[in-house]
């Protein structure tokens, strides 16, 4: 079935790390800043020293566990401190556009950034958990061939105070913050996992996405287990170790090919690392992450990348490397170059996987009625965007 499937060379994108973070002098918002930026924020507007360490700590728990983006409710800082924090600074978050709400409970959220662009953001809630999909870009730079992400350029990096924003917005969404007075509740949260498997490459704005993860696993911020966040990479090997030393998340790969010939064509990016060099990687980032296996996500393209002998060869590569294979079902978009493999193919290539001694879930595709799969993500907005901007030109 090759013959009937055209995959584009993509050149790969050189050199990305120049995009720069949004965060200007005159940046007052709170929200996003790490324990020492917003320390001497507080330093600079007035405060002694020897109180950040303290301050800091109350700010965050009323911004992080309570939801509170108002001063005036914060009522262990007195009425003249709270009256002089209003004065230089905010609390803000994105802006929720619309929410759609799939029929299988799946909410998908359209949100504005700075700027006037937008990103989404998908909550899935299972039975024993609830995971909110983020985003870390807008667009993406690489041109994963299989993404619709890809299809478009990168707009800008977030900043850390849109990342851990978009947690912010599901949980008000969700209703999830305690009543005021209430100590927050950490059990059985709706909220109880975060992936970065939204748009973007994580790893390729990692400052910010270092600190916003840092706030969701502080005791003082959102407080989720670092066991229950997962940043997904395309494989950028120089960030990989970083990630285990300065954020000790889980990690989740895009692998999707055993052969560098197949791996250049769909993940681009394996042109510059490729399987050998970002394997080598993965066989350490357990050990220095103190973290029990990688998640490796597979893409099934029918007669791409499908067949037993790629099962075969996926599992000898991954020897060794304590490992779970998602395998996802390929999410067609309008134009898409691939078609998904049929379901008995992706049965029989998860035995094999399984056989060998790895879990293999087929992953299930959730609000598809909505087009919040992954790598479905902006679709239609960005189309009528760009009518629009067609429409302005015209005009
Ligand atoms: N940029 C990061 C994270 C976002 S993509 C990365 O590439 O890992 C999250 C996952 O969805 C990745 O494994 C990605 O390869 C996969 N994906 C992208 N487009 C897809 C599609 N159309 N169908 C199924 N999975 C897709
Ligand atoms: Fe970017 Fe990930 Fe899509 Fe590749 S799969 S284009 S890295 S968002």
């Amino acid at each position: 079935m090759v013959g009937a499937i055209t995959m584009t060379d993509v050149p790969i994108t050189p050199e990305v790390m120049a995009v720069p973070r949004i965060v200007s002098d005159g940046d007052t918002n709170l929200v996003g800043k790490s324990r020492a930026e917003l320390g001497e924020m507080l330093v600079a507007a007035g405060l002694p020293e020897k109180q950040v360490r303290m301050r800091v700590g109350q700010i965050w728990q009323w911004i992080y566990q309570k939801g509170v983006r108002d001063f005036e409710q914060m009522t262990n800082l007195s009425k003249i401190y709270r009256d002089e924090l209003a004065e230089h600074f905010t609390v803000s978050i994105p802006e929720v556009v619309s929410k759609q709400v799939s029929t299988d409970g799946t909410r998908k959220y359209l949100v504005r950034i700075e700027g006037g662009h937008e990103v989404e953001v998908v909550y899935i809630p299972e039975t024993d958990r609830g995971t909110l999909c983020i985003s870390s870009q807008v667009g993406c730079t690489l041109n994963c061939s299989f993404c619709h992400t890809g299809t478009q350029t990168l707009v800008r990096n977030l900043t850390a105070a849109e990342i851990v924003g978009q947690i912010m917005l599901a949980r008000d969404d969700l209703g999830e913050w305690p009543e005021p007075g209430r100590t927050p509740n950490l059990e059985g949260r709706l909220l109880s996992n975060v992936v970065l498997m939204g748009m973007g490459e994580p790893l390729y704005n990692f400052d910010a996405v270092r600190d916003a993860l840092k706030i969701v696993m502080d005791g003082e911020g959102i407080s989720l287990s670092r066991r229950r966040i997962t940043l997904s990479t395309s494989g950028v090997v120089p960030a990989i170790a970083k990630t285990a030393d300065e954020i000790g998340c889980l990690l989740a790969v895009s692998f999707h090919a055993t052969t560098d010939e197949v791996r250049d064509k769909l993940v681009p990016i394996n042109k510059k690392w490729n399987i050998e060099t970002l394997l080598d990687t993965l066989r350490e980032y357990p050990r220095l992450s103190n973290s029990e296996r990688i998640t490796f996500e597979y893409v099934m393209l029918k007669g791409v990348n499908d067949s037993d002998e790629d099962a075969r060869r996926l599992v000898k590569l991954i020897k060794g490397i304590p490992a779970k294979i998602n395998l996802i079902p390929f999410n067609e978009w309008p134009g898409s170059p691939y078609e998904r493999s049929d379901v008995k193919r992706i049965k029989a290539f998860s035995e094999i996987v399984f056989n060998a001694g790895y879990a293999s879930p087929i992953r299930k595709p959730r609000g598809e009625d909505i087009m919040a799969a992954c790598g479905q993500l902006k679709s239609a907005t960005e189309k009528v965007r760009r009518s629009r901007v067609k429409a302005e030109d015209k005009g």
